[in-house]
């Protein structure tokens, strides 16, 4: 690991020797081939691939200090420690303390999804085919207005950081919802929640009833 990392995600990489935990290949090749799919990977979209890279930084640290690796507590404290909860993330950061882990240090060595994207575009040259050449159109499309959001977020955070409006704004997690309303009750529901119910809310869940 001589080599010059190309940005954040390889510094990171190198810094906790992060690996796929699977013999047949390196950290970049596994990204590459989750995020565009292939006959191994189901395609997986960059937050995920965030998570995963992150969660991979808390297995990797904890393991070393001693600290249960269960998946479901992994995920629990990096939501916390990546969540708006102050209190919850306080909570977290003083228990990981306790097994002598800095669990500041870790939040500033999580990456974001721009960071994320950065590298596989850019870096690593990554070109994913246009967005509505197959069925799944919508969801790319979806991912990537999240994504553009993000990263103009992004720059606006580093303004403000620079600028000493918000200190640090730059270290948090950009968590992007979209959500949708009923017109008649103002429920709102999550969009990609109700793609996956198949409806906003029940007031709309018969299309024809009020026609008839
Ligand atoms: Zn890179
Ligand atoms: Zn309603």
């Amino acid at each position: 690991m001589s080599e010059e990392p190309c940005c954040k995600v390889s510094r990171i990489v190198n810094k906790y020797d992060l690996s796929p935990g699977r013999q047949e290949t390196d950290i970049d090749s596994y990204l590459r081939s989750r995020w565009l799919g292939s006959t191994e990977y189901p395609e997986t979209p960059l937050r995920d691939l965030v998570a995963w890279f992150n969660q991979s930084i808390l297995r990797t640290v904890y393991a070393e200090a001693g600290r249960k690796t269960l998946e479901p507590q992994i995920e629990t404290e990096y939501n916390a420690l990546t969540g708006n909860d102050d209190d919850d993330r306080q909570l977290v950061l003083d228990d990981l303390q306790a097994n002598g882990i800095d669990g500041s240090q870790l939040r500033t060595d999580f990456i974001s999804t721009a960071t994320l994207h950065r590298h596989l575009t850019t870096c690593l040259e990554v070109k994913k085919p246009p967005a509505n050449t197959d069925s799944n159109w919508e969801e790319k499309k979806l991912d990537y207005t999240f994504q553009i959001v993000e990263e103009n977020v992004q720059e606006i955070l580093q303004s403000w950081e620079n600028s000493g409006v918000i200190p640090n704004a730059t270290e948090t997690e950009i968590a992007t919802r979209l959500y949708l309303e009923c017109p008649i009750c103002s429920a709102q529901v999550d969009i990609k929640t109700a793609r996956q119910r198949g409806y906003i809310c029940k007031h709309l869940s018969e299309p024809d009833s009020d026609e008839q």
